[in-house]
C-alpha cells in the first residue's frame, strides 16, 4: 500500500486522537508540580504522549514543559515541533463548546483544532504511516509536543536549557503553506518621561492603544487649562471637549496588525501631533513634541535613521502602539511610550536598537522595557527550504515561493526549523477565533504532506 492509501486509511483514528486532546482544555494556568504552565497542558501532554506509545514510538515528557515521540534511529535528529496550549476561548462559539470537539459539514471544530492540536496530529499519524511502511530513517525523527507556545514559549527555552538535543532540520506546523524561510526581528521597547509640571496647562493623563503590536484605534488626554483658555477646533478625527479641569482631547486612528502598519492610522501618533499645538510646557511639551516630530504618523523609523530594507521582506516596520500616563515614585507623573518595531530578515538587532534608544537617551528619556528577539532567515537555495517547497509542490500544484513575515512562529524558538503549513494560501485560518476549526479533507492532507517532508528530510 501506498504511504497516502496508509494515511487515508488512518483518518478515523487521526480525527479520535484529534478529538481527545480538544477535549482537553490546555489553555496557561497557574503552576503545579509537574505542570508548569498548568494542569490543562500537563494533563494534554500526558494523553499525547500516551497516545504516541501506544502507536508504537519512544517517549519522553520533559518535566511537564514539553515532551516528545521519537522514531528511528540515527545520529541527527529531525525535528517536528507543534504546541498542545490553546489560547482562551472567548465568546461566541456558537456550533460546539470550545472543548467538546464536534464534526460537522466536514469539519471538526474546537479550541485547538487547527492551532496546533490538529497539525501535530496529522504530523504523529504521518510518522505513524512511515513507520508501517517499514521506513528506517538516517536521521532520527522527534516530534515534540510543546506546552507554552501562546504564552512566550518558554517549553522550548526550557527544553534548550536542560539540554533538549538540537535538530539537523525541520518543521513546524504551525504557520502557513508555501512555506516561512523569513521572520522579521521583533523589539518592544518602552521609553519613559518624568513630567514635573507646573504652569496652566498641565498634561493630566494620556492614554492610548492596547498592545503593542497593534495600531492603536484610539487615543486620549486630559488637560488642565484656565477657565476662559480658547481651545482649538476639533478636525474629522480629533474630538476637543470641555472638562471641569480644562479639556479632553480624543483621537480615532484605524486599527492594524503592527507587523503592517502602514495599513492602519495611528491614533497616539494623531494625538501627539494635536497636543504639540497647544501651550503645554515644560517635560509635558518636550514629550509630544519629540513623539510627533520623531514618530507622528511614520511607520518605518525614517526620523531614526532606522529605515532598513531589503529585498527579501521589505521595510523595517515601526509602530507607535501604546501610551500611558501615570504617577511616579517621586509624585511626578510620568509618560511611558511603547513601540514594536520589526527589522528586515537580513539585518540584526544591532542594525537599529541601539539608534533608536540613543536617540531618546539623548533626548532625555529613560528606557522602562526593551524585549527584542532576532530574525529568522534561511535562503531560499537552502536544503530546507527546496525540500519542504518540493513536497508542498508536488501535493498542490502550487509553485509559490517560500515568504517572509513580519510575525513570529514557533519556528523562532528551536534552531534550524521553519513553519511549514498547516493554513493552505487562500483558506481561512480561523485559529484564535470562535468556531475554531480544521477541514478534516485538510487534516488527512497535512498528513500526507507532512509525511513526505518527514521523508525528505530524514532520508
Ligand atoms: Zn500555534
Amino acid at each position: 500500500m501506498d504511504l497516502n492509501t496508509q494515511i487515508e486509511q488512518l483518518r478515523p483514528d487521526m480525527i479520535a486522537a484529534l478529538k481527545t486532546l480538544v477535549n482537553i482544555k490546555s489553555v496557561q494556568d497557574a503552576p503545579a508540580p509537574g505542570a508548569p504552565y498548568g494542569k490543562g497542558a500537563a494533563d494534554c501532554l500526558a494523553a499525547a504522549l500516551e497516545l504516541c506509545k501506544k502507536l508504537g514510538f519512544r517517549t519522553h515528557n520533559m518535566d511537564g514543559h514539553c515532551g516528545w515521540a521519537e522514531y528511528g534511529e540515527g545520529k541527527e535528529m529531525v525535528m517536528v515541533l507543534g504546541h498542545l496550549d490553546v489560547v482562551p476561548e472567548g465568546d461566541g462559539w456558537t456550533v460546539c463548546k470550545p472543548y467538546e470537539a464536534t464534526e460537522q459539514d466536514g469539519k471538526l471544530y474546537g479550541r485547538g483544532t487547527i492551532d496546533d492540536k490538529g497539525p501535530i496530529i496529522a504530523s504523529v499519524y504521518a510518522l505513524k504511516a512511515l513507520k508501517d511502511e517499514g521506513f528506517e530513517p538516517k536521521r532520527r525523527v522527534r516530534i515534540v509536543f510543546g506546552c507554552n507556545e501562546e504564552t512566550g514559549s518558554a517549553d522550548m527555552q526550557y527544553y534548550l536549557e536542560h539540554g533538549g538535543e538540537i535538530p539537523a532540520t525541520g518543521f513546524t506546523p504551525d504557520g502557513e503553506y508555501p512555506l516561512i524561510n523569513g521572520e522579521k526581528g521583533v523589539c518592544d521597547v518602552t521609553f519613559e518621561k518624568k513630567l514635573h509640571q507646573s504652569g496652566d496647562w498641565r498634561l493630566l493623563s494620556l492614554t492610548g492603544g492596547t498592545a503593542p503590536n497593534i495600531v492603536p484605534a484610539h487615543a486620549s488626554a486630559d488637560i488642565a487649562c484656565p477657565a476662559d483658555a480658547k481651545l482649538p477646533e476639533g478636525t474629522d478625527v480629533i474630538r476637543v471637549t470641555r472638562t471641569a479641569a480644562g479639556a479632553r482631547i480624543e483621537a480615532e486612528g484605524v486599527s492594524a496588525h503592527g507587523s503592517r502598519p502602514e495599513l492602519g492610522k495611528n491614533a497616539i501618533g494623531r494625538l501627539c501631533m494635536f497636543l504639540k499645538e497647544l501651550p503645554l510646557s515644560g517635560d509635558a511639551a518636550a514629550a509630544v513634541g519629540y513623539i510627533a516630530d520623531m514618530i507622528g504618523m511614520d511607520t518605518v523609523g525614517k526620523h531614526f535613521g532606522i529605515d532598513l530594507r531589503d529585498d527579501r521582506s521589505g521595510t523595517l516596520s515601526f509602530n507607535l502602539g501604546m501610551a500611558r500616563c501615570d504617577e511616579g515614585k517621586d509624585g511626578a507623573s510620568a509618560v511611558r511610550f511603547t513601540i514594536n518595531y520589526r527589522w528586515p530578515v537580513t539585518y540584526t538587532y544591532e542594525d537599529c536598537g541601539p539608534k533608536l534608544n540613543d536617540a531618546f537617551e539623548k533626548a532625555g528619556w529613560s528606557i522602562a522595557g526593551n524585549n527584542h528577539g532576532v530574525a529568522l532567515y534561511q535562503a531560499p537555495e537552502c536544503e530546507l527550504v527546496t525540500k519542504l517547497l518540493a513536497v508542498y509542490r508536488e501535493f498542490t500544484g502550487d509553485n509559490s515561493p517560500a515568504k517572509c513575515i513580519g510575525g513570529g512562529t514557533y519556528a523562532k524558538s528551536i534552531p534550524n526549523i521553519l513553519a511549514f503549513g498547516p493554513v493552505f494560501p487562500g483558506v481561512p485560518a480561523p485559529e484564535h477565533e470562535p468556531n475554531e476549526y480544521i477541514e478534516l479533507d485538510r487534516l488527512v492532507l497535512n498528513a500526507k504532506i507532512y509525511a513526505a517532508a518527514i521523508r525528505a528530510l530524514a532520508e
